[in-house]
């Protein structure tokens, strides 16, 4: 038997490696010094001996509320009283989350649920294969859209394996790395040339509207219009992974604002508030090639549209969309990135404090980043995952790897905020010394 009351992180930690290839079941989640998690509530985390975080990992986002957020929790509570799941038909839940879906995503006319973020790429890449029957996609060089092979290369790469072939993964095999083109964020003219080299093979332009998992790039205007008007004119479908920009920045995700509208759009993390529940929406012509509408691509999957998933992102879904939510989180993620860069600026630090919204990111480099080589030539890694690890020590829950983003979520309140910018100043002016 499990002896939870007296275990202390130590005692679980070894357990955990005993018995866990690594201890964690994701390999980011391995943070170079035990961490067993005792318990989440709104802002907090707390170990298995008691200590006490203020949490900007919010579970890489999908936390977007705050950790066991009461209304979420209750929904998902009162669905379960009455059913789990049938597998057969639809669900009044599932009908109600994809129509509130459909209202709020600009570009969506029809959505499917599924239970992970790499599933809604994965699902929204072989349907643009399926209806272009063209073979080859276009990322771009440090974007992440998941785990699975069409999209698995070039993430967070070293300058000599950078646009080259750099699977995230050995099993892969090379045709699938070979099928995926790696492109330049914020350089359309890197997307032309692919384009004029594969003619009629490219079947979708993949992106994060703002690469957040290289912290926060932020997209130039007409390179996302221009993204838009390329595929267009050359028969492919763009596709937006708004896996985290996706309600985070807006109830219509980050297409709401740029006003660039995609074929297809992937959600997940925060949708479900740390539900595994996540979806992908698109044009109806498009959607209606699922097998489920009578078309060619297979859509399946046991648990896609379980209940208690679907009543929390209803729950989820409907709060930041009649709520002040937006305005609150943004206004303090204003508020960190103020008292970080007037951290840095003291100091002397040459450190680009950025994101957006409830993203936050300190970059240590003295310019803004355009795109990825700006990242190689003049970021300082070591900085990055140092400054999050001594965060670490005066109790702030930010992941110790350089480029990981911070996250305000609906729980976090001024004097969080205050508290970590108080920590800051004493971690930056240690390691400006
Ligand atoms: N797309 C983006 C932009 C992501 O950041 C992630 C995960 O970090 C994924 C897709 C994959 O989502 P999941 O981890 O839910 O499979």
């Amino acid at each position: 038997m499990l002896d939870q009351a007296s275990a202390t992180t130590a005692d679980l930690w070894a357990r955990a490696e005993r018995a866990i290839p690594g201890g964690v079941n994701s390999a980011t989640r391995r943070i170079g010094r035990p961490l067993v998690i005792e318990r989440a509530r709104g802002a907090h985390v707390w170990d298995a001996d008691g200590r006490r975080f203020i949490d900007y990992h919010a579970a890489f986002g999908a936390t977007l509320l705050g950790h066991a957020d009461p209304v979420v929790g209750e929904a998902v509570a009162r669905t379960l009283v009455d059913q789990d799941l049938v597998g057969m038909g639809v669900s009044r839940l599932e009908i109600e989350c994809a129509e509130l879906v459909n209202a709020m995503i600009p570009s969506a006319d029809k959505t499917i649920l599924t239970m992970s973020g790499t599933e809604s790429t994965f699902q929204a890449i072989r349907l643009a294969r399926g209806v272009t029957g063209r073979d080859l996609i276009v990322k771009f060089q440090g974007c992440f859209h998941g785990w699975h092979d069409a999209v698995s290369r070039n993430v967070i790469s070293t300058p000599e394996k950078a646009y080259g072939m750099d699977p995230t993964s050995s099993g892969i095999l090379a045709p699938n790395l070979e099928a995926t083109l790696i492109a330049e964020f914020n350089d359309l003219a890197s997307v032309q040339e692919l384009f004029a080299r594969h003619k009629d093979r490219i079947a979708a332009v993949i992106l994060e509207p703002i690469p957040h998992n290289i912290g926060a790039l932020l997209p130039d205007q007409a390179f996302l219009e221009g993204l838009r008007a390329l595929t267009e004119e050359e028969g492919a479908l763009l596709i937006f992974d708004e896996v985290i920009t996706g309600f985070r920045h807006a109830p219509g995700g980050y297409q709401e604002i740029c006003g660039v509208m995609p074929d297809l759009t992937t959600y997940g993390k925060a949708m479900g508030n740390g539900f595994p529940v996540a979806g992908m929406s698109g044009r109806a012509d498009l959607m209606d090639q699922f097998s489920s509408a009578g078309g060619s691509v297979l859509l399946a999957g046991t648990f896609n549209g379980g209940p208690a998933s679907t009543a929390a992102a209803i729950a989820t879904l409907t709060h930041l969309r009649t709520t002040d939510f937006h305005q609150r989180v943004f206004a303090l993620g204003d508020r960190l990135r103020a008292g970080l860069a007037a951290i840095t600026e003291d100091l002397g630090i040459e450190a680009c404090v950025t994101g957006y919204g409830s993203v936050v990111i300190c970059y240590f480099m003295p310019m803004r980043p355009k795109g990825y080589r700006d990242l190689l030539e003049h970021h300082d890694d070591k900085a990055y995952a140092e400054f999050h690890r001594r965060m670490y020590d005066h109790d702030i829950l930010m992941l110790p790897m350089s480029l990981k983003r911070n996250h305000i979520t609906g729980a976090h309140t001024a004097e969080d905020v205050d508290q970590t910018i108080d920590a800051a100043r004493v971690v930056l002016t240690e390691m400006a010394h």
